[in-house]
């Protein structure tokens, strides 16, 4: 039986009314390697969010334009910030916490990698073009989302390099924070020329991997990128049996 991967949506406010809403993209690229994609509202309840947990084999953590909310790592926001959307977050760092502790399977993209990495212990840079000196481009305006932008490296012998099979990869990129401080037993795996970390991933659970670019917009006209969800709906397999 296919294994059923949990996407976390957004909150977005509409002319009249909020809406649950994610890209379409990674319900295809879930859809094409092979899982059952059943996309998880914000809810407030979290006797709701474990009965998800309880149906879900794997789970995905989404991007998104709110910053992550930096009070959860004890900070006040930089000016840079802009907007944050706690809801959103309490409920995505309780998804993750506890398949954390279950051994659920977990990929973490754009956003949802800096949430991974927060959940777990972790710092970010809450605006890289301020906070990081001599920062490379990661936020190119009016730039096609399957379109490549910049290189990262990947770390020998981590899950990325196996996946990708290759240690230099073009990648895109539309974010403006990044993870500072990574999380305890987490290890940067991918890193772009400027230092800025592009991948995680945990020593122990079977796959907790986080990613900074976006490569659901991408297995379409780059379809090795389809290889990080293929990777995620084999381990959410395993963890299913
Ligand atoms: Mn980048």
């Amino acid at each position: 039986m296919k294994p059923v991967i949990g996407i976390t949506t957004a909150l977005i406010q509409g002319a009249k009314k909020v809406y649950a809403t994610v890209s379409n993209n990674y319900v295809h690229s879930v859809e094409r390697a092979g899982g059952i994609p059943l996309l998880l509202p914000v809810v407030a309840d979290a006797e709701t969010r474990e009965r998800y947990l309880a149906i879900i084999d794997g789970l995905l953590i989404t991007g998104g334009d709110e910053g992550v909310n930096p009070q959860l790592y004890g900070e006040n926001p930089v000016r840079q910030l802009e907007c944050i959307c706690p809801e959103r977050d309490c409920s995505e760092v309780h998804l993750i916490t506890e398949s954390m502790r279950q051994n659920i399977p977990i990929l973490g993209i754009c956003r949802g990698m800096q949430t991974l990495n927060v959940a777990c212990g972790g710092t970010l840079y809450q605006d890289v073009f301020s906070q990081v000196d001599a920062s490379l481009g990661h936020l190119p305006k009016n730039m096609p989302v399957d379109s490549v932008y910049h290189a990262v490296t990947l770390e020998e012998r981590s899950q990325l390099e196996s996946i990708f099979k290759s240690s230099r990869l073009m990648v895109n990129s539309f974010h403006h924070q990044a993870v500072k401080d990574v999380a305890n037993s987490f290890t940067v795996t991918a890193r772009s020329d400027d230092g800025i970390i592009e991948a995680i991933e945990h020593q122990d659970h079977s796959f907790a991997v986080g990613v900074q670019w976006h490569p659901e917009d991408l297995t379409l006209k780059h379809t090795h990128f389809l290889g990080l969800f293929s990777a995620l709906v084999t381990a959410s397999n395993g963890h299913r049996n």
